[in-house]
Formats: C-alpha cells, structure tokens, sequence
C-alpha cells in the first residue's frame, strides 16, 4: 500500500460532476470576469466567515499585499510576521515597501509568540501579521491585545485556515482584514490560483476591491496605483460548489488528526500541541524529530510520502539575503525548519492509509 502526502481524486470523486456542471455553465454565459459567479462567492465565503465583506483577488500573497496597501502601509513601515511561515506573508510586505520583521514562534504551537511581538514593536511598526499556521489559530486574544497597546492594525493570514475557530469564531473575523489562498492544496482549494481578503471594514474591503482592479471604482477612471489581482468566474464558481463541503472535509481532517494523535507513541516523535478554545483544520499534520530526516527516509522506504514546512526559514533564503540575517538570528524557526514533518492528510485518506502511518512512525526506531 502506497501512501500519497497529498490526494486530490477522493475530491474529484465526490465532486467532478458539480465543478464540471459549473464548467459548462459559464461557457455557456461567456462571461469570465467581474460577474455573477465571482459576486456569489464573495457573499457566500463573507458569511462562512462571519464578516461583513470579502473580495476575491488573484491569489493569498496578493490578497495580503493589498490589505496591507489599503490600510495605508508603505516605504518606511515596518510590520511583524513570524519568523517561521510560508514566504509570501514576508513578501507581501516587501512589495508594499515595508519591512518585514521577524518574531519567533512558540515550538509548541508553531504560531507566533505574542509574548515576543511586545519586544519586536518600534515607532515604525504598523501592523502584525499573525498566521493561523499549519491550520491552527493563534492565540488572537493575546495579538488583539499587544495591537490595541501600540495601535498596530492586524492583518490575519488565514492561508492555511478556512473554516478554523478561536472561541468559537472562525479565523478571518479577528483582524483589520485577512488574507485567504485557495491554491489548490489549501484547506479551500481552486482549480488554479485564487485569493479573498475579509475584513468587517467596508471600505478596507472597497479600497482592496479597488487596488485589485487597476485601481478604479468605475471603468476607465483610475483613483489609485492599482494592480490586476482577480478572482475570475471559472474559480470562483469552483469554489462555490466546494465551499459548502468544507467543514465537512475540515472534519475528516480531524478525525485523521485525532487518530494519528492517540494511535502515535514514539518517544522520538513530538506531537503538535493544541491550545484551549481552539478548533484546528489541519491544513499540516506538523511533528517534530531530531532524526526528521531519517524519519521521513524511513517512511519513504515503505511508501508513505511526508513534507517539509519548510526546510529554510525565510531569513535564511537567498531573496532575504540583503537583510543581513545569518543563522542563529532566530533559532526556533530554524530548530522547527530542522526537525519539523509533515505526515500524510487529505480528504478520502482511508483508514488503512492512517494505520500505516501510525504503525509505521511507532516503528522508527531512530
Ligand atoms: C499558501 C500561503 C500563502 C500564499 O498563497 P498563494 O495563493 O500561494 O499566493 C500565504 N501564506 C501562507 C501561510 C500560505 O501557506
């Protein structure tokens, strides 16, 4: 038995028919952007949310990128993003002009430590970008908190989140505005690129609206430098035939999540932690090993596949290298970059496919 980290088939399956008939239909209106099925889905992902608004645009990155813009940070800002994440949250600041500054993430959680945000903040700081990683909510209380002292606007980045909760309120309605992906590994996944930002503002949500479309409010009159980011119909017709089976695709992740915890007890293998009040979507199961890559051998050679988020913290990738970071600057992204798996975890996972792995990790012996 061969275990993929990643399957989209099972998807497929259950869902082929309706994103073919989704397909068909806009063939047949002709119409590919800026229409009734991208409008649809901005109502229908908003209230999923629980926000007032959201705009879709072309992908996560730029959907960060433009709620940093039209919360008005640029050249000379600075803006905290934790040191461990996907690259594109440090790149969406870059790309507004200001600087992203890294801030350590508690190794338990993997999320970043609020308690080091306070030390992180400067005169120039105007916003904190947490991310819910791995599909675990931060701890938004203590953010919301450290962002009322300084009065930092908070940009979530919910990439890999759709669907989590926090007191049970869905990730996306705690900050100023929230970046979503729906790359098609994503918890809410396109068949192709795509992007949303929510935010309860109205007109955060209309200036992202407007900086995503040229920077116009009506056709060929142009308020602001814009770009073209887009969520177009084909995508967005997708996502709503997939949208209404995301919590139940969330669940199936959590209960493969909830199996690989009870059935998983190696001694050499550490477990991700969940924080109280939190319900994660385990977009990543993360574990950590000191002899990872041993381990993932190990399993390789019985045929599971496993993955690595990510194997190079940002601040030591070449494009950050201008930076002057060098190694030993935040030695818990680079402990988690070291040791950090990801085990197998998709919708349609069988339960003979858990089993393997768990009876396959309990089996390495180092
Ligand atoms: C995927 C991801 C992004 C970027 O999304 P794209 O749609 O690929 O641009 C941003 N932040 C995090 C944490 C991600 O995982």
């Amino acid at each position: 038995m061969e275990v993929p980290f990643n399957s989209f088939v099972p998807m497929e399956d259950a869902l082929g028919g309706d994103l073919s008939a989704a397909f068909d239909r806009i063939l047949t209106r002709s119409r590919y952007i800026q229409d009734v099925e991208c409008d649809y889905f901005e109502r229908a992902f908003a209230k999923f949310c629980g926000v007032e608004n959201c705009v879709g645009c072309g992908n996560g990155l730029d959907a960060l990128m433009l709620s940093l813009k039209a919360l008005g940070i640029g050249p000379g800002d600075e803006v905290i993003v934790p040191s461990n994440t996907y690259i594109a949250t440090a790149l969406a600041v870059t790309y507004v002009g200001a600087t992203p500054v890294f801030v350590e993430p508690d190794i338990q959680t993997f999320n970043i430590d609020p308690i080091l945000i306070d030390r992180a903040v400067t005169p120039r700081t105007r916003a904190i970008i947490p991310v819910h990683l791995y599909g675990q909510p931060c701890n938004m209380n203590a953010v919301l908190e450290t962002a009322h002292k300084y009065g930092l606007f908070v940009v979530e980045d919910c990439a890999q989140a759709h669907g989590a909760k926090y007191r049970g309120r869905r990730v996306g309605s705690f900050g100023d505005a929230a970046g979503f992906s729906f790359y098609p590994g994503k918890n809410l996944g396109a068949l192709g690129d795509g992007g949303a930002v929510v935010s309860n503002n109205y007109n955060t949500a209309k200036r992202v609206r407007m900086l995503g479309n040229y920077g116009s409010d009506r056709k060929y009159h142009h308020c602001m430098l814009g770009h073209n980011s887009r969520l177009d119909e084909m995508q967005a017709a997708f996502l709503s035939v997939k949208l209404p089976f995301l919590d139940r695709m969330n669940a199936v992740r959590q209960d493969i999540a909830k199996r690989y915890m009870e059935g998983i007890i190696n001694p050499l293998v550490i477990m991700p932690y969940v924080i109280d009040d939190v319900e994660p979507v385990w977009h990543i199961f993360a574990v950590r090993c000191n002899a990872r890559d041993d381990l993932a051998l190990f399993l390789s050679e019985k045929g599971i596949a496993s993955g690595m988020h990510y194997p190079t913290p940002i601040h030591l990738q070449e494009a950050y290298s201008y930076l002057m970071l060098s190694e030993g600057e935040y030695p818990v992204a680079e402990e988690i970059s070291r040791t950090q798996l990801s085990l197998p975890m998709f919708y349609g996972m069988t339960d003979d496919q858990v089993d393997l792995v768990i009876e396959c990790v309990n089996s390495f012996k180092g």
